[in-house]
């Protein structure tokens, strides 16, 4: 079975991206594969544009500043230059998709919390990313 080459790592930037990097590198360390990590910033107009007739573009920009700050600190910590991260605008799963083909990875590394019940039929980033893959996926069980 061929090694994996290069490894595209999901972070949504908070505490539980620790375990998924160190997951990640880990197989990419035994593969001898590159790591690329992706955040995705979902806009906000996704979430209010229809209903609130408010210019987002400052807040938008601030929240963009903020993210590359912290995938810069994130990146340094865990060994990864600059030209190995993206961080994009859009909604996760698609904007993971995108950059998976665009980068050819043969493995996407994402966090998965393991839900149950109604939260489990609501869906979450690690289903949606699983569903139509072009490469495999690994999900990194994370929080509690
Ligand atoms: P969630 O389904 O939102 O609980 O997120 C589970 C995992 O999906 C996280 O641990 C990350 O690996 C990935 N993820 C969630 N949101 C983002 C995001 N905005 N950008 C990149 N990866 C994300």
């Amino acid at each position: 079975m061929s090694q994996y080459k290069k490894i595209l790592v999901a972070i949504d930037l908070s505490d539980d991206s620790i375990p998924v990097v160190q997951r990640a590198r880990v197989l990419a360390d035994a593969s001898g594969a590159q790591l690329h990590l992706i955040h995705v910033i979902e806009p906000l107009s996704f979430a209010y544009g229809g209903d609130i007739p408010m210019d987002f573009s400052g807040i938008q920009e601030e929240i963009h500043q903020q993210a590359t700050l912290q995938m810069h600190r994130f990146a340094e910590k865990h060994i990864v230059d600059a030209q190995h991260q993206s961080i994009v605008l859009g909604k996760p799963e698609v904007e993971i998709h995108a950059a998976a083909k665009e980068l050819g990875v043969d493995l996407i590394v994402i966090g998965s919390h393991g839900r149950h019940g109604l939260a489990l039929l609501m869906g979450s980033t690690a289903n949606g990313v699983l569903h139509g893959a072009f490469c495999d996926v690994l999900a990194v069980r994370v929080g509690k």
